[in-house]
């Protein structure tokens, strides 16, 4: 789960670490009001949408009057931004966020992530700040610092300071450099957060250290216990599809293909798009419906890879272990009668009560293309697509 960028400055200036002054408006009159609370002379209004190079995209604008502050939301709140994050379609702009203004000496980079690879929080800094730090790694990954944190010791103020030396730091801004990664990796441990990215953590002209973006991820498996953290979500910012997935505890992630899976456990589901890409085609998404799916489930699920509009035909692979082939088939019939089938389906079933499962089916009177084993299945799904073509 993702928060936006004011949220994540709140919740880490918690931890000490140092932001600007700043208010979210959802209004150009909030947002003036907000400018003038803050007092200036110079604000900086931010659009608040989950995802970043806002900046290049014109979401992060300068202003020098309370007047241009409101003008500059105005013109921001309601507007489609599109950033190389947003994909072409962009996001609409509900929210503003009107920060102070900074003198601004050197841009830096600042992240902690879980590392899967080391089990481990590490921290990761560059000097070069502002800049995607997936360009840095591509081009100069010499330019990226990573320390590891052991989870037995925690942070520790020399892990601080091999990354503040890296980074060129000097005097007090190497203690400050500390305590705010000490706040980060904190927040992030005790938020259950998988990334906080500051990007650009600033030196001012003034000698602070200075958060002046955040973005922080959160482990979805921890939200049970992160009751403050769920308050912050915002479901504006969520593919509709997945949330109306979560609702039906569906594991689904849309994806940017043509062809629909239904499958049961995701083990299967990771096969299943694997061959159909073999047979040269491209999955629509990725769905898991789980081990004990209900007839409810089943239909629910087939709904909603229907209501992807780039679908053109559906291919159900379900292994009915736990799960029985005739519920499957009942849930799969339902579907199609309720949303008026008009893609080609193919299915596969194998298991528990397959035969009746394949009746069921055959006297449903739907145009269902029955399927022996997984890569008949593909083959027949990715044909019959192309032929629809
Ligand atoms: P994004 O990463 O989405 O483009 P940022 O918050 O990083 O958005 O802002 C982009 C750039 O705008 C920053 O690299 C910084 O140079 C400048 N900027 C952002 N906030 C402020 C601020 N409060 N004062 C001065 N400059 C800012
Ligand atoms: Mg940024």
């Amino acid at each position: 789960m993702n928060i936006h960028e004011y949220q994540a400055k709140q919740l880490l200036a918690e931890y000490g670490v140092t932001v600007l002054k700043g208010k979210v408006a959802y209004t150009a009159t909030e947002a003036e009001s907000a400018a003038r609370e803050l007092g200036g002379p110079v604000w900086v209004v931010k659009a608040q949408i989950h995802a970043g190079g806002r900046g290049k995209g014109g979401g992060v604008k300068l202003a020098k009057s309370v007047e241009e502050v409101k003008q500059l939301a105005k013109d921001m709140l309601g507007m489609t931004l599109v950033t190389h994050q947003t994909g072409p379609a962009g996001r609409v702009v509900k929210r503003v966020y009107i920060e102070d203004g900074c003198r601004i000496a050197r841009e830096l980079y600042l992240s902690a992530v879980v590392d899967r690879a080391t089990s481990r929080v590490v921290i990761m800094a560059s000097t070069e700040g502002g800049v995607e730090i997936e360009e840095v790694a591509e081009h100069s990954p010499e330019k990226i610092l990573k320390v590891a944190i052991d989870p037995a010791t925690g942070f520790q103020p020399f892990h601080g300071r091999q990354i503040a030396f890296g980074l060129g730091l000097k005097g007090k801004e190497v203690s400050k450099a500390v305590a705010f990664m000490r706040g980060i990796y904190d927040c992030m441990v005790q938020k259950d957060a998988s990334q906080v990215e500051i990007n650009p953590l600033v030196v001012t002209e003034g000698g602070d250290l200075v958060a002046l973006d955040a973005k922080m991820n959160f482990d979805s498996n921890a939200l049970y216990r992160q009751a403050k953290v769920v308050e912050l979500r915002d479901l504006d910012e969520e593919d509709p599809q997945e949330i109306e997935a979560s609702k039906h505890e569906l594991n689904y992630i849309k994806l940017d293909g043509n062809i629909a899976c239904m499958v049961n456990g995701a083990g299967l589901a990771m096969a299943t798009m694997d061959i159909i890409k073999l047979f040269g085609g491209e999955p629509a998404n990725f769905l898991d419906v789980g081990g004990g799916a209900t007839k409810e489930r089943v239909t629910a699920a087939f709904k909603l890879l229907l209501s992807d509009p780039n679908v053109e035909g559906v291919l159900v692979n379900i292994f009915g272990g736990i799960m029985r082939c005739d519920v499957i088939a009942e849930g799969v019939v339902a579907a199609a009668r309720e949303v008026n089938l008009t893609v080609p389906l193919v299915v596969r079933l194998e298991g528990t009560n397959v035969e009746l499962g394949k009746k069921i089916l055959a006297e449903s009177g739907l145009p269902i293309t029955p399927a022996d084993d997984l890569a008949d299945a593909a083959q027949k799904i990715v044909n019959a697509v192309r032929s629809t073509h």
